[in-house]
């Protein structure tokens, strides 16, 4: 049983280590950005409630995000363990989440930092608008999402980090070496892949 956070900048490459973190220990990925994306993209009810705010790269307000964060981790799925990538977001978040594990009896194990400075995040969400051209990656939007992260998501590192639950990694280079830095600090943590 492996549950995991990962959290850092937007642009530190977080969605793609999260999969192959999730791939490692067989775990779901849990991506409240894809949730939110797949229901845009699907016009669904829920879809048309949040596009404002994703397209401003503000946060969707946490009832929503929480409401679905709450139905996501009832899912059988969930048992043998999860990795949450984007959420938690705000200390709200937090406390929702705190709740909702607190009723399971097993907390995080281990919150995943990913640092990146910002020039590097700018320039990747740059490259990722020109391929993907998500309506969140034009150069002011991203700005926004990152002043936001420093608001609002950076301060709950330290709420982790008083638990003693953080591990920092550096996003910098190549996917590949950035897993294997992620692995080996798991495991120095006793948390290995199967
Ligand atoms: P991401 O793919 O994680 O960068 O998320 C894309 C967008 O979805 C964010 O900029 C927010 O608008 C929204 N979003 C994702 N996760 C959350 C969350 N935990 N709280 C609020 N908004 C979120």
């Amino acid at each position: 049983m492996t549950r995991l956070l990962v959290i850092g900048p937007p642009g530190a490459g977080k969605g793609t280590q999260a999969e192959r973190m999730a791939a490692a220990f067989s775990i779901p990925a849990i991506s409240t950005g894809d949730i939110f994306r797949y229901n845009v993209k699907n016009k669904t009810p829920l879809g048309v409630q949040v596009q404002e705010f994703i397209d401003a790269g503000k946060y969707v307000p946490d009832s929503l995000t929480n409401e679905i964060v709450g139905d996501r981790l009832s899912q059988p799925d969930v048992a043998a363990g999860f990795l949450l990538d984007g959420y938690p977001r705000t200390q709200d978040q937090v406390q929702e989440l705190d709740r909702l594990l607190a009723a399971t009896g097993a907390p995080l194990d281990v919150v995943v930092q990913i640092v990146a400075d910002t020039e590097e995040v700018v320039a990747r969400l740059l490259k990722r608008a020109a391929e993907q051209g998500r309506a969140d990656d034009t150069a002011e939007v991203i700005r926004h999402r990152l002043d936001v992260y420093a608001e609002q998501t950076a301060p709950l590192i330290d709420i982790y980090g008083s638990r003693g639950i953080v591990v920092t990694v550096d996003g910098l280079g190549a996917v590949d070496e950035v897993t294997t830095r992620i692995l080996d600090a798991l495991a120095e943590r006793g948390i290995h892949a199967a």
